[in-house]
């Protein structure tokens, strides 16, 4: 087992590969690393429901095991949660996930070395409140009647408690303003190569599909995270088909384009950008939720750009968003949970991004490269 190896594989445990999001060897990776000491501690969803789930750090054993599964409409991010903890954590995550626990890891709140990061591909995620209003106004059924849902073929699919299938496909839904979050359309980190794993359903074929994960092992971490389940008896794995890597490459280079073209659309240049983004945030009251949620900010509580939170600030535009432009100018993941948060619903991430997507052009990064190595942190530091 080394970098560079690709497997298909599934958990052996029969619930958890039936519960799983493509056959549970993700859960049964992170469950194994907890139980032969590779790590003390691990992260998983604690779901409540379709729509919501707690983010739990635990040492449970059948905690993990009981987390398997995929929640499309919980789009937490995990990186602040395992920040200063000490302790060798594994952790699964998206893009965004992978992203931001490498931006603590550059803030030293993560140890890298400690961390094994499981990506997960990511298509994209939705926001809660947003599907379940899809759900009753285009799919006409009760939110709470859902009791499953996955993406295949394009088509976003609800299963019903009453065994039914419906299925609509996501270019309709977002035709319609419904689907993916804004920041998921543009994101184009879509198979983690910056995780130590990364897995995801893309290139599973035949009898498999549904039933097994196709797994890129991207670090000596990862080869020691994936042969640690092997060796445990917990998983299984194979040499994945030809066809399936080809399929695989293929969906990669599609999501990628289309990422691309919504990139262009939601970043259409403007005259006044100052102009823009005065309008945008012209309804901000100063909560600072969005400073709270944001996964790469690692100031605390109590910082400086906090302070200029007031409804007293005659500046031109909010001290307090100026400085976070700046802080979020060569870090910001865009991963969207500023916007959700947002009580004024001000499009937070759109303008973060707007002004960091030039500067992380400039310092060289490119999606799901590894932000540990150069040219990244090269071209950081002799600068
Ligand atoms: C929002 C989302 C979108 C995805 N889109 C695609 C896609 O387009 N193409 C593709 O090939 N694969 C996609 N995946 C990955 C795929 O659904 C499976 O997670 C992956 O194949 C691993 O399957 P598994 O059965 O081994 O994982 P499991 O054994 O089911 O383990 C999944 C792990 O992910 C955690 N998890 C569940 N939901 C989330 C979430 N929202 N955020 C962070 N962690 C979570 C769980 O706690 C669990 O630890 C997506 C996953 C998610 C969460």
């Amino acid at each position: 087992m080394e970098k560079g190896n690709v497997f298909v594989g599934w958990s052996i445990n029969e619930e958890v590969r039936k519960r799983g999001g493509s056959g549970g060897l993700v859960t049964s990776v992170l469950a194994a690393a907890l139980d032969k000491k590779l790590v003390d501690a691990v992260v998983v969803l604690k779901k409540i429901n379709e729509f919501e789930a707690v983010p739990v750090i635990t040492s449970d054993v059948d905690e993990v095991l009981n987390s398997a599964g995929s929640l499309h409409s919980v789009p937490s991010n995990f990186a602040k949660l395992i920040a200063d903890k000490g302790m060798r954590i594994a952790v699964p995550g998206k893009g965004c996930d992978v992203r931001a626990i490498i931006e603590q890891g550059k803030r030293n709140a993560v140890n890298l070395d400690n961390t094994f990061i499981i990506g997960l591909n990511c298509g994209g995620s939705m926001h809660p409140a947003v599907t379940r209003e899809m759900l009753e106004t285009v799919y006409n059924i009760k939110p709470d009647d859902v009791e499953g849902e996955e993406i295949e073929k394009g088509k976003l699919i609800f299963k019903t408690k009453d065994g039914q299938e419906h299925g609509i496909t996501i270019d309709e839904l977002e035709e319609k303003g419904y689907g993916r979050r804004e920041s998921c359309r543009y994101c184009a980190i879509k198979i983690p190569a910056n995780a130590d794993l990364a897995c995801g359903n893309w290139g599973v074929t035949g009898d498999l599909a549904g039933r097994a994960t196709f797994v890129e092992v991207n670090s000596e971490k990862g080869a020691k995270l994936l042969q640690n389940a092997i060796d445990a008896g917990m998983v299984e794995v194979k040499e994945p088909e030809a066809k399936g890597i080809a399929i695989r490459g293929k969906i990669k280079g599609v999501m990628e384009d289309l990422a691309g073209k919504w990139k262009d659309k939601v970043f259409e240049p403007v005259d006044d950008r100052l102009a823009l983004f005065r309008k945008e945030l012209e309804n901000c009251i100063d909560c600072g939720a969005c400073k709270t949620v944001c996964p790469t900010c690692s100031c605390g509580e109590v910082s400086k750009c906090t302070q200029y939170h007031s409804r007293a600030d005659g500046y031109k535009m909010s001290m307090f968003h100026l400085t976070r432009f700046l802080h979020l100018a060569d870090s910001c993941i865009g991963c969207g949970q500023c916007t959700d948060v947002c009580p004024a619903d001000i499009p937070l991430t759109r303008l973060y991004r707007r002004f960091a997507n030039p500067v992380q052009d400039e310092l060289g990064y490119e999606p799901g490269m590894d932000m540990r190595k150069p040219p990244y942190f090269e071209v950081k530091l002799n600068d």
